[in-house]
């Protein structure tokens, strides 16, 4: 098949905060020089619309970047103003007497991290040096001769089967003397980058949580913008790593959410279950009684830290943000260290322009540069956080505190860690021979919801001719052993309702049913399938998500 090939300077891949800060900072640096081109893919239709975040943003990132950016119209809510921790049992709750420095939030703007990308984006193309192109997915690394030369975006206008229909449209290859994947948690890129180039070697492997969050309008005076509310405990068990958190917005919304560690035991955890119960605490209850569901999206965070980063270059491509692993695991925040992570890979491509060299040696500066910022400094003293939660969590806060007075030891130095789906029991190591069968909450349509109601409000919208984009290597596994084993837990951690067991008329039994339309591309399924079969790659362009407040 006939490609088109377009010749480019810089290729980002991933309109999110990292990338955006690095088409920024390199369209200041470049001055003058029009000869360089850039440009930027995003697989949404629109930049912002798979952006997803809590967010508190610690403007440190922001602040280096635009010194002015409030005067420049950065859309935050509002700076926090008050700031709580609860622990919560059944009915109660106990609120923290103060918070430990780090995770003090004051000095930061409770944000959607949306609105923040759309603003830092349009700044980005008023720079009149980054060609941005949204609906279009990077699907495959163009590797020659063990160097990325760039990235082949994907086809549009292909049926179900993969037949081309008439609208077909086949994707072009972005050659590119250096490429930059900003491609956000797990991204499949960046996947395969890591396995050929092994760039996890030596470090720990990447652990994740999922993150599942609502906007509730609330009536006038209700909320109050700029309070933050974080919780531990209930409903999670003992087990496994999470919390809830409410955070007042601008216009009475409540943005309210829930994140789960994706390195569970129970095998029947339901993310969006326990969710849905958060909501119904007292305590939560009563902030969001008479309010209206208005948004809904699903994101996973990279939270291993600084000992599960991968090496971000190799030759002809640097990783930055959330796809290389700057994240802060005790703060959960990564905003800041994207923006600041986007800025050094802006500095290193700079100098490689400059020279002409875009070798794994010229560009291993990034990870110099990295190494002597203020990104190591905090993911530093964080860097056994994560792991301590491994054992539940007592001793999981027990060695976050032992951290924060030994400036990141815990229990020890370094802590390992296991990926997250080796950790999940099968049904008769959690509940016996005969386990009970899984009880999904029942919403009551008013406080709690299903997964369906859930991708409504996301916006969630996908060409319904075209390759499912989940691909499951061995549909077999599905209704043979993990029906036995698992309980086909696919049907759970999926935020969208993506996976179900129906009937099989045919061969009798269970077979796996994939409704890929309501994806809301958050990865949960790739990272956590126990017998790692599940690979998700980027549908037809501009399908997906449209995230427009989260
Ligand atoms: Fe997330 Fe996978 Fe479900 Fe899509 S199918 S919403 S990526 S868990």
């Amino acid at each position: 098949m006939e490609r088109e090939v377009l010749e480019v300077d810089v290729l980002l891949v991933g309109a999110g905060p990292a990338n955006l800060a690095l088409a920024y900072r390199l369209s200041q640096l470049l001055g003058e020089d029009a000869e360089t081109f850039v440009v930027l893919i995003e697989k949404a239709k629109e930049v912002g619309f798979h952006t997803l975040s809590g967010a508190v943003m610690d403007p440190r990132g922001m602040r280096e970047l635009l010194p002015d950016f409030l005067e420049r119209g950065c859309p935050v809510e509002a700076s926090v103003e008050e700031e709580e921790l609860w622990f919560l049992t059944e009915k109660g709750r106990l609120a923290a007497p103060f918070l430990p420095g780090p995770l003090d939030n004051r000095g930061g703007y409770v944000c959607s991290l949306g609105r923040v990308v759309r603003w830092l984006g349009g700044l980005v193309e008023e720079t009149g040096r980054v060609e941005v192109f949204p609906e279009f997915p990077g699907v495959e690394l163009l590797v020659e001769e063990e160097r990325v030369v760039g990235v082949r975006t994907g086809d549009r206008g292909r049926d179900r089967e993969g037949n081309p229909k008439p609208t077909h449209e086949p994707g072009i290859d972005i050659r590119a003397r250096v490429t930059v994947l900003g491609e956000g948690p797990h991204g499949s890129l960046t996947k395969s980058l890591v396995r050929r180039f092994e760039l996890r070697k030596g470090g720990n492997p990447q652990v994740y949580a999922l993150g599942i969050k609502e906007l509730w309008r609330m009536e006038k005076g209700r909320v109050r913008a700029g309070r933050v509310v974080h919780t531990l405990g209930w409903p999670l068990d003992r087990e496994t790593f999470g919390g809830g958190f409410l955070y007042g917005m601008r216009d009475d919304v409540w943005d309210v959410g829930f994140v789960t560690g994706l390195d569970y035991r129970d095998p029947y955890t339901d993310p969006h279950g326990l969710f849905q119960r958060f909501k119904t605490h007292p305590a939560v209850r009563g902030l969001l009684e008479g309010g209206r569901l208005i948004r809904y999206g699903a994101k996973t965070i990279p939270e291993g830290g600084w000992f599960s980063r991968i090496r971000p270059y190799v030759d002809g491509c640097l990783v930055v943000g959330d796809s290389a692993g700057f994240l802060d695991p005790l703060r959960l925040k990564g905003i800041h260290l994207a923006v600041k992570s986007g800025m050094l890979a802006a500095e290193t491509i700079a100098e490689a322009l400059r020279e002409g060299d875009f070798s794994a040696r010229a560009l291993s500066r990034f990870e110099r540069k990295v190494e002597e910022s203020w990104i190591a400094e905090e993911m530093r003293r964080s860097r056994n956080i994560h792991q301590g939660f491994e054992h539940g969590l007592l001793p999981g806060l027990l060695n976050a505190g032992i951290s924060l007075v030994t400036g990141g030891r815990g229990f020890r130095d370094r802590m390992e860690l296991k990926p997250g789906h080796t950790r999940i029991r099968k049904l008769a190591e959690q509940y016996g021979p005969n386990p009970p069968p899984f009880r999904r909450l029942k919403p009551d349509g008013k406080l709690t919801f299903d997964r369906l109601s859930g991708v409504y409000e996301s916006g969630t919208k996908h060409e319904e001719d075209q390759p499912v984009h989940l691909h499951v290597s061995d549909p077999e596994i599905c209704r043979t052993r993990c029906v036995r084993e698992y309980g086909n837990p696919c049907t759970r951690f999926c935020p969208a309702e993506v996976y179900e067991m129906e009937e099989d008329p045919e061969r009798g039994g269970m077979r796996l049913k994939i409704n890929a339309g309501n994806c809301v591309h958050c990865k949960t399924c790739d990272i956590m399938d126990p017998y790692q079969i599940i690979d998700w790659v980027p549908p037809e362009g501009g399908g997906g998500p449209r995230y427009t407040d989260l």
